[in-house]
């Protein structure tokens, strides 16, 4: 007995030191403002300078200073780290917060989504099931239904918020999959329609899903990029025919290389009348659907079976956030359902279907935060006034090209990206554009990203950032030139 006593208050003792050592995890007020000033002021100073800094910095100086940070025993002060952080992760390579991002698709960062992130993080609610925290469901679901909305989605519509358009793309297809039941034995006869110009996150979603060993349709484009909706229905006619079984046909709202959207009335005839999944990858275009002028370009966008939205693209929220949205949310629920017996208590009667029924996540980020703070603060009409105005700066970009001599304009933009190319009128083309966007990237004032268009190497510009405006563009198009002209005199 008198054994145990001690080593009972020997272990309270102990408990009580260790408690004590634990507590920097619970910095008490004062240090909680200084962190936060600290912090603040970093953010501050960060976007202070921003317009004046490259969007594209590519010397990699300070980037090595990290490779010695391994954490210590001991805990360091707040300015040296914001220091580190400023020399080694916010300088070298690329700059996604710079208007001057054009490359890809850039994304956003606007401050108000910070916030909503910081009192997610602070607040830390669980928001994988209603049971344990409805009001963050019921945000969450509350966004899905206003994009469900936006593309014209009956009420029996769903989704799920992700963490970006690559896992929104995948968990798609695995419904698509799963709705249209594609068994292991099935998958060598099931055919899936595309085209060159699907992302590749498709094919990797593909892959994932294993599916790899279906057989993928390529259908070729017409001269805008787009599927060739009459080429499709001969395919799927023809593999009916043959007694395959296309199941799974991928529209793109929106192609990365040249923005062009697929013709989705007619893929929607298609898709209707074989009764085939049709998948809409939207994330880079989706948003556009605020617009009121283009609208209607995107034709039958309600008769898909699932759509895939990216808000840190066309939302202009920080890197993290996609959406996935599906017609009748009932497949998607069929797919992502699961039960465990810790998990018991979550399934009482719910009035709202729960983010971890409909997705393979379950404890996650309370991400839906980071778009609804935004939305309730601005409204919408911002951001339609900064789609539109994305819309007519690509559309201004393309005009000037096309004055430009020796310019060769791919496409005129159905979104907000130019592809083009300068034609040397003597020498190899392609090694002409290659040694184009080194220098354009080398000098870093704005970054342009290449692709390859009809097997040609070709530059693009693409406008997406909130930050991106007419002097962005100016500057874009004077560096083009200064650089082709530079180019001329050094061949
Ligand atoms: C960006 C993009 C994706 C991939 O989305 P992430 O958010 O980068 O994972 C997929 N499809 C299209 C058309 C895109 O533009």
């Amino acid at each position: 007995m008198q054994e145990a006593r001690d080593n009972t208050s020997e272990l309270k003792e102990e408990i009580l030191r260790l408690q004590q050592q634990a507590q920097p995890l619970e910095p008490q007020a004062e240090e909680r403002t200084n962190l936060w000033q600290a912090t603040q002021e970093y953010a501050a100073a960060f976007l202070e300078v921003l317009p004046g800094r490259k969007a594209f910095e590519a010397e990699d100086v300070t980037g090595r200073l990290l490779q010695h940070q391994l954490p210590g025993e001991e805990g360091k002060d707040i300015l040296d780290i914001l220091a580190l952080l400023g020399e080694a992760v916010d300088t070298p390579g690329l700059n996604p917060a710079s208007g001057g991002h054009l490359g890809y698709i850039p994304g956003g960062g606007i401050y108000t989504s910070a916030l909503g992130d910081y009192l997610a993080a602070v607040t830390n609610r669980y928001a994988g099931v209603f049971y344990a925290s409805p009001g963050a469901v019921r945000i969450e679901n509350l966004l899905i239904r206003w994009m469900a909305g936006l593309a014209g989605f009956p009420a029996t519509a769903g989704g799920t918020l992700t963490s970006g358009g690559s896992v929104a793309n995948l968990t798609a297809i695995v419904t698509a999959r799963d709705a249209k039941q594609v068994r292991s034995g099935d998958v060598p006869r099931s055919v899936i329609y595309l085209t060159s110009q699907a992302h590749h996150s498709i094919e990797k979603a593909i892959r994932i899903a294993g599916l790899s060993e279906s057989v993928v349709r390529e259908i070729p484009v017409d001269d805008g990029f787009r599927m060739r909706a009459d080429l499709l229905l001969e395919a799927v006619r023809r593999d009916t025919r043959e007694g395959l079984k296309p199941f799974l046909v991928i529209a793109t709202m929106g192609t990365t290389d040249t923005g062009a959207i697929d013709p989705l009335d007619e893929i929607a005839g298609i898709t209707t009348q074989y009764s085939l999944w049709l998948h809409v990858d939207a994330a880079y275009g989706g948003f556009f659907l605020l617009c009121d002028g283009i609208r209607r370009r995107f034709g039958s966008l309600g008769l898909a079976d699932s759509i895939v939205m990216d808000p840190h693209k066309g939302l202009f929220v920080p890197y993290g956030l996609g959406a996935l949205l599906v017609r009748d949310v009932a497949h998607l629920a069929a797919s992502q359902h699961y039960s465990a017996n810790y998990m018991q208590d979550t399934h009482a009667a719910n009035e709202e279907l729960s983010p971890a029924e409909l997705s393979p996540e379950l404890s996650r980020h309370f991400r839906g935060l980071r778009l609804w703070l935004p939305l309730q603060l601005h409204g919408i009409a911002p951001f339609r006034a900064a789609l539109t105005e994305k819309l007519y700066l690509a559309q201004y970009a393309y005009e000037e090209l096309r004055k430009m001599e020796n310019m060769e304009v791919f496409n005129k933009p159905e979104l907000t990206v130019v592809a083009f190319r300068y034609v040397p009128p003597a020498g190899d083309a392609d090694r002409f554009n290659r040694e184009l966007i080194l220098r354009i990237q080398q000098d870093g004032r704005v970054f342009l990203s290449s692709t390859l268009v009809d097997g040609k190497f070709a530059l693009r510009i693409a406008v997406l950032s909130f930050r991106s405006h007419l002097e962005t563009v100016d500057l874009a198009l004077q560096i083009i030139q200064e650089k082709v002209l530079g180019l001329q005199n050094a061949e």
